[in-house]
């Protein structure tokens, strides 16, 4: 999702070309437009900031966003930052209420220059700053006009300092060291700062800051009170972004899976055990997760099902509301996501803590809010993953998973055993041939405009997770189903040469795929044998109860392929962000 970033220093004279460096490393997140704003000077631009050559005149203060758009169309306009008055500001979140807002200042006689949400931000912290000219109390109360989540940074004329708060949208501020000593960064993540320090402070939901130079002082948002903070030791080395011998973050990521499986379970017996005491504790247990991670949700389920005798209700965070009745203290809320910053599980998780319910989690990023609000959080340790589309972090949350469904069956070592063997049975079939011949399928249906991808069980969720992975990059339509349900209804859309995609080879899955083939379908089949139904086969190793995982290698390179044959970029699919953190 969209980032910000923002310097405060009397050792940086190009606040503005720095600042423009740090929201390139926030590119990952996925982005639309871009701007950078110096005390005097605003560059606002739509599309890629890595092609920018941008100069600003020399300042010590300048802040940034990437924008991916909620509230009106990816135009330079509607890019952050906006200014009205002497107020410049960038936001991340969503006003839910903008326009009550909005309305009564248009009524006012104010001129709006953009369609977004957060223009009227700006608007509300000047008419604030005109009644009191307070700063301080001005962005105080917009904060408590403004139902939904933000981080903002505001500078304003005639002010030195920067202003930042944040509810619900990830902020983190940087403490500069050595010879950046009287710096101060702010970010949306870690690593658009970590080249200068690795010192932090986490601002919470409802603080603010005011920032200049190297003093920065905390307030609670709504009581104004001054707060300690702590000074926080990073030690997350920043991965340079780095695509080595690869083209892409995507196929870099696909077969750092090679290392990455082994790290998603190095966790102590004792770190896992204590985990799953915490999940028995319960009454109950919600998954909660969005897209990619919501499908691994669903195969965990089968895996405490089949492994622990544990049924487990698996939801979209976005459709928690329905079911939150349901929470009380003996609640187990289970967030599962990559980056740890998802507004719709955050907003789950922060009813669920109201409520008494126990928080677990499993993230990739130790630091992030989703981590820092759990009773019991474990990490993937899969290393930074760059592209949009999830791969390694995918496989890291299922093997990690299927480790705690055995553990909850007192079988710990069992699945160590088995995701060991997955690991180096990866670690074999993840190399150049391989890749090849995945590319030669990926010739023979590039050109298609539907792709059906069938699986039961376990394999189920990865027909889901496929049909993802596969449109998200190629922007081909995919759908996927459980095998048994093709003939309920979607068998009606298969002709010649429809391309069906089959996970496994069982005796119940092959008679669902011959169905398909008597009805034209051409089958793509996903397997660690070969079967004579098969018009094409993708091998994976023999894996036994995480034969789900391995069967996600293959179709994550498909997908890769599909893309570059057709001339996408991977990396970056369109109206795609990394790390949603808007509802
Ligand atoms: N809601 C704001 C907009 O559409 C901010 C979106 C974002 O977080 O990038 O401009």
């Amino acid at each position: 999702m969209c980032g910000v970033f923002a310097i405060s220093s009397s050792d940086i004279q190009n606040a503005g070309e720095k600042v423009i460096e740090g929201l390139k490393k926030l590119e990952y997140r996925g982005y639309d437009s871009w701007g950078v704003a110096t005390s005097d000077t605003i560059i606002k631009q739509v599309g890629k900031i890595s092609e920018s050559t941008s100069h600003f005149p020399p300042d010590t203060k300048a802040i940034g966003h990437s924008r991916w758009a909620t509230h009106g169309g990816v135009t330079k306009e509607n890019s952050h930052p906006h200014k009205y008055k002497s107020v410049i500001l960038v936001h991340n979140g969503i006003f839910e209420n903008y326009l009550t807002e909005k309305e009564r200042l248009l009524e006012k006689g104010e001129v709006f220059v953009s369609n977004t949400d957060s223009e009227v931000i700006a608007h509300l912290i000047q008419e604030q700053l005109d009644l009191s000219h307070n700063i301080k109390s001005a962005i105080q109360n917009v904060a408590q006009m403004i139902i939904g989540r933000f981080s903002i940074i505001v500078m304003v004329e005639g002010y030195n300092e920067i202003f930042v708060a944040r509810r619900g949208s990830p902020l983190i501020i940087g403490r500069g060291k050595d010879q950046y000593a009287h710096t101060t960064f702010v970010a949306s993540d870690i690593p658009a700062f970590l080249e200068y320090t690795n010192i932090v402070n986490y601002i919470d939901d409802d603080e603010m800051a005011i920032i200049h130079n190297d003093h920065v002082t905390f307030y609670d948002l709504d009581s104004g009170k001054e707060k300690e903070k702590r000074n926080i030791e990073v030690s997350w080395k920043e991965e340079i972004a780095d695509k080595g011998e690869y083209n892409h973050f995507m196929i870099k990521e696909i077969f750092d899976q090679k290392q990455s499986l082994t790290a998603a379970i190095n966790h102590t017996d004792q770190e896992i055990k204590n985990f799953i005491s915490d999940l028995q504790s319960g009454n109950g247990v919600y998954m909660i997760a969005c897209g990619t991670a919501h499908k691994v949700c669903i195969a965990a389920e089968y895996y405490f099902s089949y492994i622990a005798g544990r049924k487990i209700n698996v939801v979209p965070a976005s459709e928690m509301p329905a079911f939150e009745r349901f929470i009380n203290k003996k609640t187990i809320l289970f967030a599962v996501s990559q980056s740890g910053e998802t507004a719709d599980i955050l907003e789950v998780l922060e009813f669920g803590k109201k409520r008494g319910a126990k928080i677990l989690s499993i993230t990739n990023v130790e630091s992030s809010s989703i981590a820092r609000i759990s009773d019991n959080h474990l990490s993937i340790h899969a290393g930074k993953e760059k592209a949009v589309a999830s791969t390694k972090a995918t496989t890291s949350q299922m093997a990690l998973l299927l480790l705690l469904a055995y553990a909850d069956n007192n079988r710990l070592n069992a699945g160590r055993l088995v995701l060991q063997d997955l690991a180096s049975n990866v670690n074999d079939l993840l190399n150049p041939r391989y890749e090849k011949y995945i590319k030669s399928v990926a010739e023979t249906l590039k050109d298609s405009n539907n792709i059906f991808i069938i699986g039961r069980n376990s394999l189920y969720p990865i027909a889901l997770e496929s049909a993802i992975k596969i449109m998200e990059v190629s922007y081909i339509h995919a759908q996927g189903f459980a095998a048994g349900e093709m003939k309920h209804g979607p068998i009606a859309l298969i002709e010649k040469n429809s391309p069906c995609i089959v996970l496994g080879c069982d005796n119940e899955t092959i008679s669902n795929a011959i169905e398909l083939k008597s009805r034209g379908a051409k089958i793509i089949g996903v397997a660690s044998e070969n079967h004579m139904i098969f018009d094409q086969w993708l091998k994976i190793p023999s894996a036994g109860t995480a034969i789900s995982i391995a069967s996600v290698l293959p179709i994550q390179i498909l997908s890769y392929y599909l893309a570059t044959l057709r001339g996408l970029d991977p990396d970056m699919p369109r109206n795609l962000a990394k790390s949603v953190t808007v509802k």
